[in-house]
């Protein structure tokens, strides 16, 4: 990681020294351990402040539509993916962006080392050689890293960016024999009422803050469809019917759109489980389409298109 880290600022100070672009998108260390959080350079002398390790979650392709300048991104497998539906949704061009490609080995979830630690205050983490080494005023513990990856990570099939200008080292090697789609056939599996349960029982702890939204580089509308008044889509409280009209409506939202870089749940503070019905919407998607997010800027998603042969028989 380190050795990333070094080729990263390397590169990132040609670019600006160069002023190939006018500003870089990154991630720079957090305030607290076991955070990174997103930085813009647009100097030279700022690049030191970039890192690049298992910490660095925040997917920063949120951060491009609208912007008007020739911007490098510093973007993880996944990102990657969501850069190339915003190019493909024309809220950004290709020749706009530098994409700055980290072949990607997984990021470390927060979260379940919180879990882990209890109430133990973790002041330093670092990661290396597959290990999490966690520094508190009274401890140390090492934990494997393979057993503390984001859920997304455990199954990522795209792990090396698929589009890039730039890598920095080596590919990782690709997962094998991975199956991503275990909980959602769980979840098919049963009865629509056991489904709608399911369903119910995990929004109902939403507080509709819409951090969900915000951390989503899909989400760009400039008026969301829960903030419009004329016409107004669904009620503004936390009913159980508004907030199930909420989640229902943003998974159709970013069907065939979503590449499953986990921002979402991650952004959550009510720790709901995005992730079940986001891959069930995938799997639809891509059974029904063959079509996969984020995987060429040339394509069409299946949402934003139509074949004159499409079936219209649901339009009476
Ligand atoms: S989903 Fe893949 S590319 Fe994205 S952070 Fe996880 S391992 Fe890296
Ligand atoms: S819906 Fe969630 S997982 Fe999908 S692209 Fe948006 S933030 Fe990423
Ligand atoms: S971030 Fe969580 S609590 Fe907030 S609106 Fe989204 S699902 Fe609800």
């Amino acid at each position: 990681m380190q050795k990333r880290e070094k080729l990263l600022k390397e590169e990132v100070k040609k670019l600006l020294d160069k002023k190939q672009v006018d500003m870089v998108i990154g991630y720079e260390k957090g305030t607290l351990a076991l955070r990174t959080t997103p930085c813009f350079l647009a100097s030279v002398d700022d690049v030191d402040r970039l890192v690049w390790n298992e910490f660095c979650e925040n997917n920063l392709a949120k951060y491009l539509p609208g912007r008007k300048e020739k911007v490098a991104i510093v973007a993880k497998g996944c990102d990657v993916r969501s850069i190339v539906g915003l190019i493909q949704e024309r809220q950004i061009t290709r020749e706009q962006i530098f994409i700055v490609g980290i072949p990607c080995e997984g990021i470390i979830d927060r979260r379940k080392i919180e879990s882990r630690l209890g109430e133990k205050e973790i002041l330093e983490a670092t990661c290396e050689n597959g290990k999490i080494l966690l520094r508190g005023e009274d401890f140390q513990e090492i934990l494997k890293k393979g057993d503390f990856l984001y859920d997304s990570c455990k199954v990522c099939k795209y792990r090396n960016p698929i589009v890039f200008d730039l890598l920095i080292g080596d590919r990782v090697p690709e997962l094998e024999k991975i199956d991503e789609y275990a909980e959602v056939r769980k979840f098919e599996a049963e009865s629509p009422d056991e489904r709608w349960l399911h369903f119910q029982k995990e929004i109902s702890k939403c507080i509709r803050c819409y951090a969900c939204r915000s951390a989503c580089p899909l989400c760009y509308c400039e008026q969301c469809f829960v903030d419009q008044s004329q016409p107004r889509w669904i009620g503004i409280t936390d009913n159980p019917s508004d907030v199930g009209v909420f989640h229902l409506f943003r998974v159709f939202h970013v069907a065939g759109r979503c590449v499953d870089c986990g921002a979402c749940s991650r952004a959550c503070p009510m720790n709901i489980d995005h992730r079940w019905l986001l891959k069930k919407m995938e799997k639809d998607v891509k059974e029904l389409f063959g079509y996969e997010a984020g995987l060429s800027v040339e394509e069409v998603p299946p949402l934003a298109t139509f074949k004159e042969e499409d079936p219209q028989d649901f339009i009476k």
